[in-house]
């Protein structure tokens, strides 16, 4: 026996750019994968400084208030802040960055103070180098995450040769050699670890800026690409996304869904008539007729030149008809050009559930035709069996 053979469908250009919409383009994908691996080296080099500084503290039995109660839970913090910095949608990161202008400089500020209250009662103490560089990435952090990226680095690099400074004038009146204090943990905590920090963090929110703004403009485009430029309203693409939307709203409320499809009567004589501006003017016009005569929860479209459709939820079969009809009369007697009647004529039917949206559409089409060949101006309702 013979397998049914399945026609081949065309390909429809509509639903491949929606497709095409729907996904994220690659480009974005890269710089988030870059960002991504950054932040996954950044994260636990981080945590094992601080882990690393904490220890140091801990082990000659020199833990200082500060290094146990501020510097664990503030870096553990700052981790948590940078996940969610990871996680969270680009329109929050500013609500991030007001909770790192409250949070951060109340932290270094203690910290710091802190430490210069014990250097003023007790002089320089060897450990105390232990606990400064991670004050020089804490700190470093916070210029990069509240300051623009391009002067960002610069406050960082400056606050960290200030504090190199500080440490070494509070060095040389310590009355102490200097070469003293240069020791391995020296150099790792003061000298590597805090330039790579910053420029760990300053890659890292550059980028995060590039992506943020790149994501910005491909939202944008996707918007633009959804929306009709001369009427405002959603076109013809953003009638799938609504469609499958309503369609699942429909499976959980049962209630009845509805289409309405409407063509402007003889509109090419508009444009012969008076202008292709006046016809634009009318098609505005009717934009917005039907956006008032329909409820806030129905969506208009524009389907393409001079027809629109309408996605109507909780419609029921009795109503469909006056609502269609409210609408037509509606367009009729608005002024949309002087002294000339402009009309549509409409097709109207329910979605039955579970049926696609080429279905739906080629029996709304059907009752529009209908409505055209009985002398236009008019409202036809095609129903479905399942309707109610
Ligand atoms: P019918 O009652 O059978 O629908 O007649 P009609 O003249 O409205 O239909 P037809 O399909 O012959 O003409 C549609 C016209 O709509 C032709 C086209 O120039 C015009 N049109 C399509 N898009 C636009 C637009 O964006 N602006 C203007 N001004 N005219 C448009
Ligand atoms: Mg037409
Ligand atoms: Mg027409």
């Amino acid at each position: 026996m013979d397998e049914p053979t399945t026609p081949v469908q065309p390909a429809d250009p509509m639903r491949v750019t929606t497709d095409a919409l729907g996904s994220e383009p690659s480009l974005l994908l890269r710089a988030q994968r870059r960002e991504q691996r950054l932040l996954l080296l950044l994260l636990p080099l981080f945590a094992v400084a601080c882990l690393a500084g904490w220890l140091a503290s801990e082990l000659p039995g020199a833990a200082r208030w500060y290094e146990r109660l501020v510097l664990v839970p503030s870096a553990a913090g700052f981790v948590g802040l940078m996940a969610w910095l990871w996680r969270c949608p680009p329109a929050h990161v500013a609500r991030v960055r007001a909770a790192t202008l409250v949070l951060g400089p109340g932290i270094v500020l203690v910290g710091q103070g802190q430490l210069l209250a014990d250097l003023a009662r007790n002089g320089f103490d060897d450990r105390y180098y232990f606990g400064w560089s991670p004050w020089i990435i804490l700190c470093s952090a916070l210029f990069i995450f509240l300051l623009p990226s391009r002067y960002s680095w610069r406050f960082a690099v400056g606050y960290y040769l200030v504090s190199l400074c500080m440490l070494v004038v509070f060095l040389a009146l310590n009355n102490r050699p200097l070469m003293q204090f240069i020791q391995v943990e020296f150099l790792l905590n003061g000298v590597v670890a805090p330039p790579v920090f910053i420029a760990l963090l300053s890659a890292f929110t550059r980028m995060r800026s590039d992506y943020t703004r790149a994501r910005a403009q491909a939202e944008s485009l996707r918007e633009l690409a959804l929306l009709d430029a001369l009427t405002g309203l959603p076109n013809r693409r953003a009638f799938g996304q609504s469609f499958a939307r309503a369609r699942a709203r429909q499976a959980r409320t049962k209630a009845p869904l509805c289409v309405l499809l409407l063509d402007i009567d003889h509109f090419k004589r508009v444009n012969d008539t008076h202008g292709h501006a006046a016809g634009d003017d009318v098609l505005r016009g009717l934009a917005g007729v039907l956006k008032r005569e329909l409820r806030g929860t129905d969506e208009v479209f524009r389907w393409g030149g001079e027809e629109f459709a309408a996605l109507l939820e909780e419609t029921p079969a009795t109503v469909l008809n006056v609502v269609a009809e409210r609408v037509r009369a509606a367009v009729a007697g608005a002024p949309l050009l002087s002294h000339w009647p402009v009309t549509v004529s409409i097709g109207a039917t329910h979605v039955a559930p579970g049926e696609n949206e080429d279905t739906v559409f080629a029996r709304a089409d059907t009752a529009l035709y209908r409505s055209k060949r009985e002398g236009r101006n008019r409202v036809t309702v095609v129903e479905t069996a399942l309707a109610d």
